[in-house]
């Protein structure tokens, strides 16, 4: 017998609006689109924000068979779980059967969420006409409260605490159990107790954590979100075993974001930080949750051999210290200094040289140039390139 598997993807972790500073670029700026595959194959997409635009563009059919209907949760209608439908090339393909559930807004009323379809894409908001969406699509209001199956999967769905409502959602796969809160703040005794129903024992618990504790307490009051610390605290009293932090504020940099995981960390063993291009296992033997970053993050690799001296923490939480070979390296950019002065935003072709097991190996890069200023020696340009390939 073959051991279940669910995998979980995330394509879209940023809060509110999303983000191309490039110092929110490693945990990425999309908004808020998750995809889990339970072990029958059920493909499930949970909010259908800025990311969902990647995941339309990375759109195969699993055996490259027909594809299966899909079943798409959208927690609430605010800009940032809405804006990616548009742009989800899988809605324009005849073939594609999708299930989308949310509930009825009291502002929307009936067919609340096939009206955000129709009113996203009207005139003069979207250049494409709805008869376009050539796609199947069905769609069904959840109540929270409301259980059903999807295949082997069963899906609860419960009110969280934010303006105009929110649902979270918990999927219980033969793989495990993973429980997607965001959007949510605590302090309401009803909708406390939601939150903790949802993520009752479950192997991964996504919840809100846009603001520091000291701002939910604050400046952000009200504001219908959650922090680290209150996402520790339910995992904590309901068992949850891995803890990822979700929905980061679009001005958290990513050193605040390492900075919030790191605290988190501190009180709670298994805690991960979304990060775009994530993606965890459920149900794998051995380890029972496993998160890998594929390469999608990872820039320009060049092989090089420089001595090094790493410094950092063990699994185990020990400090540790040892002296190796560093093999590979990433190069984002450089700043040369030239004689000549190349024209801005114009290629150099760099070669540069670089100590080799057999002796000096050169390594050629072609740098776009981003910018140009006076260099310390005289008669020489600072030059600042980004390398390109
Ligand atoms: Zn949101
Ligand atoms: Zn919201």
């Amino acid at each position: 017998m073959t051991v279940p598997i669910a995998k979980l993807s995330f394509w879209g972790v940023r809060g509110s609006t999303p983000t191309v500073d490039p110092a929110t670029w490693r945990y990425g700026g999309n908004t808020p689109c998750l995809e889990l595959i339970a072990p029958d194959g059920t493909q499930f997409i949970l909010d259908c924000g800025t990311g969902l635009r990647m995941l339309g563009s990375r759109w195969a059919a699993p055996n490259g068979g027909k594809v299966p209907e899909t079943h798409i949760l959208v927690t609430h209608y605010h800009w940032d779980h809405i804006q990616g439908i548009p742009f989800f090339s899988p809605l324009y393909v005849e073939n594609n059967e999708f299930q989308f559930y949310s509930f009825r807004s009291k502002f929307l009323g009936r067919d609340s969420l096939k009206q955000v379809f129709e009113a996203q894409m009207a005139l003069p908001y979207f250049p494409v006409d709805m008869s376009a969406m050539s796609a199947k699509r069905k769609f069904r209001e959840v109540d929270g409260g409301d259980s059903f199956t999807v295949g082997e999967n069963k899906i609860t769905a419960r009110w969280l605490n934010h303006p105009q409502g929110c649902l979270g959602f918990r999927i219980e796969t033969p793989a495990g159990t993973v429980a997607y809160a965001t959007d949510n703040e605590p302090g309401d005794a009803k909708l406390d107790e939601n939150l903790r129903e949802l993520a009752a024992g479950a192997d991964i618990f996504i919840n809100d954590a846009q603001f520091t504790p000291e701002q939910l307490e604050t400046t952000r009051k009200g504001w219908g979100h959650s922090s680290w610390l209150e996402g520790v605290k339910v995992a904590r009293h309901t068992g949850a075993k891995t803890l990822v932090l979700f929905h980061h504020d679009p001005d958290s940099t990513d050193r605040m974001v390492d900075s919030i995981l790191r605290q988190a960390r501190e009180e709670f063993d298994s805690v991960f930080a979304a990060s775009e291009g994530m993606v965890i296992t459920l149900g794998a033997p051995g380890d029972k949750v496993q998160a890998h970053m594929p390469g999608t993050r990872t820039t320009l690799r060049r092989e090089a051999q420089f001595h090094a001296k790493v410094c950092g923490v063990t699994e185990g939480g020990k400090d540790f210290e040892e002296e190796t070979m560093v093999r590979d390296i990433s190069l984002q950019g450089a700043l040369i200094s030239l004689k000549h002065l190349p024209r801005l935003q114009s290629e150099l072709q760099v070669t540069m040289e670089a100590p080799g097991a057999d002796g000096v190996q050169s390594m050629n890069l072609r740098g776009y140039v981003v910018r140009i200023d006076a260099g310390p020696e005289k008669g020489h340009v600072a030059v600042g390139v980004v390398f390109t390939d």
